[in-house]
């Protein structure tokens, strides 16, 4: 059965790369009918928060990334377990105790930096090596695997294709700390071997990493997943993305209006294809989606393109739920909900010019806005035609009760009065625009007439006649 994981360590916010990662683990255990799994690797005491354990939550809700595991499985947790397999690893003579101070490493390190080489652990604890050695008192052992001397490592990597590296390049890894707690490396063998992982998906930035792991699983006599990495995702500056320079942080995208099926839909496309495919459903992306097609080079972020293709989601989406996700943005900015009787035909008119939930929050304003009524503008903006327009703003007011106000017949009405009158629809727009709302922009009047409503608008009319 494919089981997949997504494994994030709860040391700060949801990362990008994270959440491409969940969605690619999510594709592969939908397209095959298997499993994907949460675990929270939570083994840095010093890192890890529960806040950062809340927004992988949160993040992986919001992006509707269901997984299978009713528990989440949480490293800490399950200590005895590794402990457990340390043992049996040091009772099979394929760990070892590892004494070494911290001076004595440092001096280690120093050393083989002066003589130019890669710093390594030596084995100077390795049973062969501390015969007779004398165990130094106060020291808390760390546990270290013994890494084969040679041979080499090799796998087909889902996404890079083969990969091999020698064992002569790997030292002996640490995978339990003196405080009996396990390295990442370790613990990451151990549960992705119990939670029967079949896949274990992937950043690039754990290449490094996996001729390790392979080690420890041939040294438990686990099968080998399938291992697959991920390039990085680039900022536009080409640079990887940076927490200093970039919004990394899957939630700022709720925060800055985007649709969450806008950072799925973008996020699977950056560094996966499907022919010419932009916009795609989650069930197409799990039916098309094959490791194999995955980019090998990182991709770069793109946020004109995630605007276009939130403008594409938002003019899709469900008015009534725009207006669900719209109504905590418009408190925020102090809006009287009650003021507008018709969100969803307010939301239905702004989506097609706004592309993010921000941005048609800005623009809803305009709607509920008690600017007060200012006429003192309209002289200067109406010149030599203030008095016709006069007149013909009066007409409107007397006429207008009797229409049913919806913008089409705003707009007739407008017309007739137009002809009746011989101006020109500017000299009939500025007026009603400005005494309406109280700005000389707004989108088409008619329109913004509509939503503003009728009683508004002609209390509004009235005060800025008198
Ligand atoms: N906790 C690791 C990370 O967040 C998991 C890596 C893996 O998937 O093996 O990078």
């Amino acid at each position: 059965k494919v089981r997949t994981r997504i494994a994030p360590s709860p040391t700060g916010m949801m990362h990008l790369g994270t959440a491409r990662t969940a969605i690619y683990c999510w594709a592969v255990a939908r397209h095959f009918d298997g499993e994907f799994l949460l675990r929270i690797e939570d083994t840095d005491q010093e890192r890890s928060t529960a806040e950062a354990t809340q927004a992988i939550l949160d993040g992986m809700k919001w992006l509707n990334l269901d997984y299978d595991n009713k528990e989440v499985v949480y490293q800490m947790n399950r200590l005895e377990r590794y402990r457990q397999v340390a043992n049996d690893l040091l009772e099979r003579g394929l760990a070892y105790k590892d004494y070494t101070t911290k001076e004595e490493l440092d001096q280690l390190r120093e050393e083989q930096k002066a003589r130019g080489e890669k710093p390594r652990y030596d084995g100077r604890w390795r049973p062969e090596n501390a015969v007779g050695k004398e165990i130094p008192a106060g020291v808390t052992p760390v546990i270290r695997f013994r890494n084969p001397d040679d041979g080499i490592v090799t796998w087909n990597d889902a996404v890079y294709g083969p990969i091999s590296v020698s064992n002569t390049e790997l030292d002996d890894l640490v995978i339990m700390r003196g405080d009996g707690i396990p390295t990442y490396n370790f613990a990451v063998v151990i549960d992705d071997f119990d939670m029967q992982i079949s896949h274990v998906i992937r950043g690039a930035d754990h290449i490094n990493n996996t001729p390790r792991q392979i080690n420890l699983y041939k040294a438990i006599g686990a099968p080998l997943p399938t291992f697959a990495h991920l390039p990085l995702i680039h900022g536009e500056d080409g640079k990887k993305l940076s927490k200093r320079r970039n919004a990394v942080s899957v939630m700022q995208y709720d925060e800055m209006g985007f649709l969450p099926e806008t950072l799925f839909n973008y996020l699977a496309r950056l560094g996966w294809g499907h022919g010419d495919d932009e916009m795609f459903t989650r069930e197409q992306l799990a039916e098309w989606f094959d490791l194999s097609d995955c980019s090998r080079s990182p991709a770069q972020f793109n946020m004109k393109k995630l605007l276009w293709l939130n403008h594409e989601y938002m003019k899709k989406a469900d008015n009534a739920r725009l207006v669900e996700l719209l109504k905590p943005r418009l408190e925020k900015r102090g809006a009287d909900l009650s003021k507008v009787k018709d969100l969803c035909g307010l939301v239905g008119f702004l989506k097609e010019r706004e592309n993010t939930l921000e941005a048609l929050a800005d623009a809803s304003m305009l709607f509920f806005a008690d600017n007060p009524v200012d006429a003192s503008s309209l002289p200067g903006l109406l010149k030599d035609k203030e008095e016709a327009s006069f007149e013909a703003m009066k007409l409107f007011v007397e006429k207008a009760p009797s229409i049913d106000w919806k913008k089409d017949n705003i707009y007739g009405l407008m017309k007739e009065i137009m002809d009746e009158k011989g101006v020109k629809v500017l000299h009939l727009a500025i007026p009603l625009r400005v005494l309406a709302t109280g700005a000389e922009k707004t989108p088409s009047i008619d329109a913004t007439l509509q939503f503003i409503g009728r009683d508004r608008v002609l209390a509004r009319l009235k005060e800025g006649m008198d």
